[in-house]
């Protein structure tokens, strides 16, 4: 069972598309609509939950097992918390971000009137005293300039308290050929991932012995919340959540706290602080590897979790697990992730959802 999966430039476009659009967690409707648009064509039927999670329905030769594979469409960025009088934006946090990469950043504010772009700003440096300028500037301390000079010209550009805020960070594709860079690689990869699966199986005509839910959740990174109720309309028997993993070929970074390397195949993760995965199920998927000679990579996070912490719990427990795409940078303006790592990705979850008959899922829980 071979497969034949590349990555086109069209299709690369539309990765592009994705991490380009204003979509932190909670305010998703965007990135919604436009995966709505693209996929549709290529489900039997989609559905959603009422957080906002689309799921993409495609029938295999029998109704059971459900497959999840899922990526979350939301991003971290930031929210309006006040507009001062003299008309700068003081924020707050949307999701985990380290204070450090903030400063000097442009960030994109989407108002009522359309997208706003703005600048992280602090104190100027010439004006600290010399302890001042020895500590880490905290986000508190910042504050996002739109170019205005009073209140009433920021609510002029339709910009009022609770608007979302994201990074504006151009998709690149870099000079090698051989990466991609941009904003929410985490995880518009993973949905990225996750359609690229449910297409290439139908414009394939590729069978499977069981129905495919693909399905791109929201408000992951804010607890994953959209996890919980998509599980409710999907039902699944098994779920793989589609991730981006920490990639940790960076300096000062140890191998074992964070084994992945870019180019070096799709992350297998064994742990992490949200779900430690059923073993056979992972077991069978690195078969499914050797199988297939997709080169793969064994992982663990050892803080934080991915929407596999929901999937796995749903009723009476569902065997899960996360696929990842080694990312460089992830929670800042801008990842770095491998064009083969994604594209390998693909194949080896399309290579999974091929042989996930109702026989095989039932042998991952029976004692
Ligand atoms: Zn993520």
């Amino acid at each position: 069972m071979t497969n034949e999966y590349k990555l086109g430039k069209d299709t690369l476009g539309f990765l592009k598309e994705l991490t380009e659009i204003v979509a932190p967690s909670g305010f998703e409707e965007p990135a919604l609509r436009r995966v709505k648009e693209y996929a549709e064509k290529f489900a039997d039927e989609v559905r959603q939950d009422k957080l906002g999670s689309l799921i993409f329905v495609k029938k295999g030769s029998s109704e059971r097992p459900r497959v999840l594979v899922a990526g979350h469409i939301d991003e971290i960025g930031f929210i309006v918390t006040s507009i001062t009088k003299e008309g700068y934006i003081t924020f707050t946090n949307i999701g985990g971000w380290f204070d450090q990469v903030l400063l000097a950043q442009r960030v994109v504010v989407r108002g009522k009137k359309g997208e706003i772009t703005g600048v992280i700003a602090s104190k100027p440096p010439h004006l600290l005293s010399p302890e001042e300028r020895q500590k880490v500037v905290t986000m508190k301390q910042m504050f996002i300039d739109v170019g205005a000079t009073s209140k009433e010209e920021v609510e002029e550009m339709g910009i009022r308290v609770g608007d979302p805020i994201a990074p504006w960070s151009p998709f690149t594709i870099s000079a090698s050929g051989k990466t991609v860079m941009a904003k929410a690689l985490d995880d518009r990869l993973g949905v990225f991932v996750t359609l690229e699966v449910l297409r290439y199986l139908r414009e394939n005509n590729i069978g499977h012995p069981n129905t495919l839910y693909a399905a791109t959740t929201v408000q992951e990174e804010v607890g994953l919340r959209g996890a919980s109720t998509a599980s409710w309309v999907v039902d699944h028997d098994i779920a793989i959540a589609v991730d981006v993993d920490i990639a940790g070929d960076v300096p000062g970074i140890r191998p074992q706290d964070a084994p992945a390397k870019l180019g070096k195949g799709p992350s297998i993760l064994a742990f992490d602080r949200s779900m430690i995965p059923n073993q056979r199920f992972k077991e069978f998927i690195i078969e499914v590897a050797e199988e297939e000679k997709i080169p793969y990579q064994l992982s663990v996070i050892p803080g934080g979790g991915t929407d596999a912490g929901r999937f796995h719990l749903y009723r009476s427990g569902r065997p899960s697990i996360v696929i990842g795409v080694p990312t460089r940078h992830i929670h800042s303006h801008v990842g770095i992730a491998h064009i083969s790592d994604i594209e390998n990705t693909v194949k080896l979850i399309l290579g999974v959802v091929k042989r996930l008959d109702r026989e095989k899922v039932e042998s991952f829980t029976y004692i």
